[in-house]
């Protein structure tokens, strides 16, 4: 007897796709088969013949809870993952109160939002400025032995909670974070670039939405990566860039790679299909982000570096912000609005559209980049990111050929704007499944229940074997 079987499968296999029954039991995969006949199960899912790949991972989202909760909270954030189809969110340790750079802010953290989560979660642990100057850094080795995914480091001031490090103290956390064997995830663009033109276009009166993506320039992206892959060399940390937004970024970080150096990145949906003057001018601060959306050049070629193995996975940088007091308040600016946008719930349905329907990448790389690449990565595989015997049964299931468009005020995220509200798509999830439970489903809604949500440890250090060898 299973406790579920989820018949009519349709997964990868090879460059191809097989269809297949798969079993569950204990909210894990106990087998395939290629006729349920004879067997049991307690629950049967029809998967009706789509597409199922391992659940979906968003390893950047900033829930906000506890704190800012006029934000985001963790029922609705999981929630909107959920409708997206990602089965396991790793959450950033900065925009809460307090942010989580000790043993005590995790637990304080797990303790407010473990009965919130629909969808299973992990954790990043933190490192500030402050952390180096108050001689709190053996808060990095407690962290990691409590069993957070990474280190999270800002070069520039993101909440005041979180301080940002200079050049020096961040090689200070990079040492630190070095003895753990985990990733440290770098915040990469270089403060006194983006301050100095920032200001100096203020003054000159720029009231555009582009402006600010030409004040925060692909420069200062450039120069913060090449100061981070210095430190990463000098350290031997395990470095990682995230939310990546230019081109040159996929470059630098392929000639790292190459080099033999452990430098891994990712990108957001919104770096691969989107272009400033067009965005910014659109949706001025609602679209305002930092790093910024910069041109279609750099849109592809991201998705080169996706190819080819430079970018290793997909994240969203989920941050968002409330629409009444933080972004479009009487009288805020392109200047002074909070820059952060949602994304959780339209990451999978986006890269599966622009990225596999369209050709640009194979069924199996999109696995990778949606799942197991950041899985591996943040050492919570083979629990998740792959559909194996033994493995967590997260499955998300994609109805390929469904054409839809992405619409604002269905989304479920507490603040409801996007970039890409009217964007269209081909390819839209059919079922959210977490551990044989569904917790969403093409037209009925979220079906999962608040609490279902586990805290996932990280299981080992493991590494990302570059798929590609340069
Ligand atoms: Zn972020």
């Amino acid at each position: 007897m299973y406790d579920v079987i989820v018949k009519n499968a349709r997964i990868p296999q090879g460059h191809d796709t097989v269809l297949t029954n798969i079993l569950v039991k204990d909210g894990k995969i106990a087998g395939f088969v290629e006729s349920i006949e004879g067997l049991e199960g307690r629950e049967i899912i029809d998967a009706k013949g789509n597409l199922t790949i391992p659940g979906c991972i968003d390893s950047h989202t900033h829930f906000m809870d506890p704190g800012f909760t006029h934000r985001e909270n963790f029922l609705t954030g999981t929630s909107g993952a959920a409708a997206g189809g990602v089965t396991t969110i790793i959450d950033m340790p900065c925009c809460s109160v307090p942010s989580v750079r000790s043993v005590a802010q995790l637990e304080n953290k797990i303790e407010k939002i473990k009965d919130k989560a629909i969808v299973d979660f992990a954790l990043w642990g933190g490192v500030t400025g402050e952390d180096v100057r108050e001689g709190w850094l053996h808060n990095v080795q407690e962290q990691a032995d409590y069993g957070v995914t990474g280190f999270k480091v800002y070069m520039t001031p993101s909440v005041p909670t979180y301080p940002r490090v200079t050049d020096p103290e961040m090689y200070e956390c990079f040492k630190a974070v070095a003895k753990t064997g985990l990733p440290v995830g770098v915040h990469a663009e270089n403060f006194a670039m983006c301050d100095f033109y920032v200001n100096r276009f203020q003054e000159e009166g720029r009231m555009d939405g582009p402006a600010w993506a030409e004040a925060r320039m692909i420069l200062a992206e450039k120069v913060a990566i090449q100061l981070a892959i210095s430190f990463a060399e000098d350290t031997g940390v395990r470095l990682h860039i995230v939310h990546m937004s230019t081109g040159i970024g996929a470059d630098l970080v392929k000639e790292a790679k190459m080099r033999g150096l452990d430098v891994t990145a990712e990108t957001c949906p919104h770096y691969l299909t989107l272009n400033y003057e067009e965005t910014m001018s659109k949706y001025v601060q609602l679209a305002k982000i930092a790093p910024p959306i910069r041109t279609t050049e750099d849109n592809e070629r991201l998705w080169k570096g996706i190819q080819e193995g430079s970018v290793d996975f997909i994240a969203t940088d989920h941050a968002p912000y409330s629409l009444e007091t933080e972004k479009l308040k009487e009288g805020f600016n392109i200047w002074t609005a909070f820059p952060g946008i949602p994304g959780v719930e339209t990451m999978a349905p986006i890269i599966i559209s622009e990225g596999y329907n369209k050709g640009r990448i194979s069924l199996s790389r999109l696995v990778e980049i949606l799942s197991t690449n950041a899985a591996k990565h943040y050492g919570l595989y083979p629990k998740k990111g792959i559909m194996n015997i033994g493995s967590d049964a997260d499955f998300t299931i994609v109805d390929i050929d469904k054409e839809w468009t992405i619409e604002k005020d269905k989304m479920y995220c507490l603040n409801k704007y996007t970039p890409f509200d009217g964007f269209k798509l081909k390819g839209k999830i059919y079922k959210t499944i977490v551990r044989g439970k569904v917790v969403y489903e093409d037209g009925e809604g979220i079906v999962g229940e608040e609490g279902y949500g586990q805290f996932v440890k990280r299981q080992s250090i493991q590494k990302l074997d570059h798929i590609i060898k340069f």
